[in-house]
């Protein structure tokens, strides 16, 4: 509609407008039920409809092995950093983790708590702008597991491929909060995937976690139930009240991403959106600079600066006077941030080259 903005916040984040369209017409009374998604049991034949629909959908999606457990928890992925090593290793147990920005750096120091965390490398000296040669990890002989942030939401740095652990009972665990069904991912590689839902599937409130089911049943005994993989599996998420409507507008975004044809042609749609738009900041002549090396830039977040940094003010304020909001990087790094999920139209990304390129005109 015409007051609609184009979002560029890093999430909660934009939604595709015909789910929320779709669910405004189904919120007063849900397919004749005579209820709306929020009224209802969790333990109801409607509500188990929604959520198995939603997850067989995500499974077709990123076609998930039936050795692999889909559940749909809360507490953001900040609670699966905890989570993670309390249900797959015990306090002795070293694991990996390759930090290549804040969240890596986040989920590894919660983990300290839990067992016996090692960063074998950190991209922080060069500001987080790039990602490890594989064959130069150092990695942990006897690691439980490798840690990685799939696509660091701050620093736009995205992994394109995936390191292997090396020991061969060491598994891969990803944060993919910030790329989660961006691209096709081929999930046997890893032994846990999790994800925020408020950045490409949903509203926030519902966490995904994606789980090789051979994995579960060894959590420490000191696990709050809530934390407990083996719980949520057992009981497929119900173990107590999940989060009905999120977990209901999640499964509407499945439906509209398996409609656009799955998560090839929606990662054919995102290249194209990161590729005007890296385009325009690399030929700028340095008006507008990405610090990101390359290779690694992500698809999703892409954080910019000016070269008069005295502009980003205004730019902000004149972007937002044409309907572009949330476009200020995040306050540890400054600058500017688009993140242009999944929902961003291809439209959206247009218009703000196009205002990078006027706005260049005018002050450059
Ligand atoms: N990991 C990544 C990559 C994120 O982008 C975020 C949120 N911005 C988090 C973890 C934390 O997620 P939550 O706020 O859902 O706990």
């Amino acid at each position: 509609s015409s007051n609609r903005v184009f979002n560029f916040a890093a999430g909660p984040a934009t939604l595709p407008e015909n789910v929320l369209l779709k669910a405004q017409s189904e919120l007063y009374d849900w397919r004749g039920s005579g209820m709306s998604v929020m009224e209802m049991s969790h333990r109801g034949k409607e509500f188990l409809s929604i959520i198995q629909k939603a997850e067989s959908d995500l499974r077709e999606l990123l076609n998930i092995p039936s050795d692999y457990d889909v559940l749909f928890l809360q507490g953001g992925a900040t609670t699966q950093f905890a989570a993670i090593p309390l249900n797959i290793c015990q306090p002795d147990d070293v694991v990996d983790y390759v930090v290549t920005g804040s969240w890596g750096d986040k989920a590894y120091k919660e983990a300290a708590k839990f067992c016996k965390p090692k960063v074998i490398w950190t991209g922080k000296p060069d500001k987080y702008t790039n990602i490890p040669g594989f064959d130069s990890l150092e990695q942990s002989p006897d690691a439980k597991y490798l840690h990685i942030c799939a696509n660091e939401t701050i620093h736009g740095v995205e992994f394109k491929d995936y390191p292997t652990p090396k020991s061969s009972n060491a598994i891969l665990v990803a944060d993919m909060s910030s790329n989660f069904c961006s691209k096709p991912v081929d999930v046997s590689k890893f032994g846990v995937i999790y994800a925020g839902a408020q950045k490409n599937v949903g509203p926030s409130g519902v966490t995904i976690v994606i789980i090789r089911k051979d994995l579960i049943g060894n959590a420490q005994p000191i696990t709050p139930v809530m934390l407990d993989y083996k719980i949520h599996s057992e009981n497929k998420s119900l173990y107590n009240t999940p989060p009905c409507y999120g977990i209901y507008m999640c499964g509407l975004v499945f439906e509209d991403l398996l409609a656009q044809g799955g998560l090839g042609e929606v990662e054919k749609k995102n290249k194209k959106k990161a590729q005007i738009l890296y385009d325009t900041i690399d030929g700028s002549n340095g008006f507008y600079r990405c610090p990101v090396e390359k290779s690694v830039r992500s698809l999703m977040n892409v954080p910019f600066t000016l070269e008069k940094s005295e502009l980003e003010a205004e730019f902000i304020k004149e972007a937002a006077k044409e309907k572009m909001v949330q476009l200020k990087g995040h306050r540890s790094v400054g600058g500017m941030r688009a993140s242009i999920y999944n929902a961003m139209p291809y439209d959206g990304v247009e218009k703000l080259v196009a205002f990078m390129k006027d706005f260049q005109a005018r002050h450059g």
